[in-house]
């Protein structure tokens, strides 16, 4: 079994993804397969691409729902990908030591020299976000775009994992979750983010921000959604996450 790290340092490097604004228009997953595809754990495996079924390996996933029925109902894309959980049960149940959490900013890899395949992580991972290589036999995942955000060839804009640097309506969020007063921070006390499936204990770094109030009807001239308080525990917001992570669980 694979230990973490004795002494992490408090850097936690994560996505805030705004559950508010995603229009689900997959820009993220495509951009994150385009660059991995190439990137750390390459290449991110097509099966069939040309056939009746296609499928492969897809760092981060992006899955439609609809909620709640009638007037109260709404569709929510919901963007998935890797949390880098601080307590992940993926790392510890791993026997070679492939999986590895990363003391100097929390991020969760595979040493894919040491993998061998027989995917306990991802029968540990509670979100679903491990995806098995079938053609090399290895465990593959999110890298949080370790090969962009470090690497100082590329303008200091574009250091942001792939999906990040993508997405057009600005949905998606990098930074250090570790520090209060980062802008990441900030953003999740402001807007009650939200922790998956946390009476797992898995404690995920990645947060999601809950949607806003719907506006009332009054058309296209209709006064901007106002943000949401945090949640209270059986607001419209929560009720719509609680539902969310029944589905995950599924
Ligand atoms: Fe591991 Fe899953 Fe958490 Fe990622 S989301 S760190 S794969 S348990
Ligand atoms: Fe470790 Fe690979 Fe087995 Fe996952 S599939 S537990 S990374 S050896």
């Amino acid at each position: 079994m694979t230990a973490l790290p004795d002494n992490p340092s408090q850097r936690r490097l994560g996505l805030v993804i705004d559950l508010d604004i995603c229009v689900g228009c997959h820009a993220c997953a495509v951009s994150c397969k385009e660059w991995n595809t190439g990137g750390h754990m390459a290449p991110l495996t097509d099966y069939e691409a040309w056939g009746d079924s296609p499928s492969g390996v897809w760092f981060n996933r992006v899955h439609t729902y609809e909620a709640g029925d009638g007037a109260a109902g709404r569709t929510v894309h919901f963007p998935k990908s890797c949390l880098h959980c601080a307590e992940p049960a993926c790392v510890t149940v791993c026997p070679t030591g492939a999986s590895f959490k990363r003391g100097e900013d929390g991020i969760v890899l595979v040493n894919e020299d040491l993998c061998i395949g027989c995917k306990l992580c991802s029968w540990a991972c509670p979100y679903g976000a491990r995806e098995f290589d079938e053609d090399v036999g290895v465990m593959k995942k999110c890298t949080l775009c370790i090969d962009r955000i470090y690497n100082e060839t590329l303008e200091e804009v574009e250091r942001v994992p792939a999906c990040v640097s993508t997405c057009p309506v600005g949905a998606r969020h990098f930074g250090d979750l570790g520090d209060a007063n980062s802008d990441v921070s900030k953003l999740v006390a402001e807007r009650g983010g939200y922790d998956l499936m946390p009476e797992l204990g898995y404690k995920p770094t990645n947060k999601y921000l809950p949607p806003r109030q719907r506006r009332e009807s009054q058309g296209c001239a209709g006064s901007a959604a106002k943000p949401l308080p945090a949640p209270s525990a059986d607001s419209n917001a929560n009720r719509l996450l609680r539902w969310l992570d029944r589905a995950l669980s599924r």
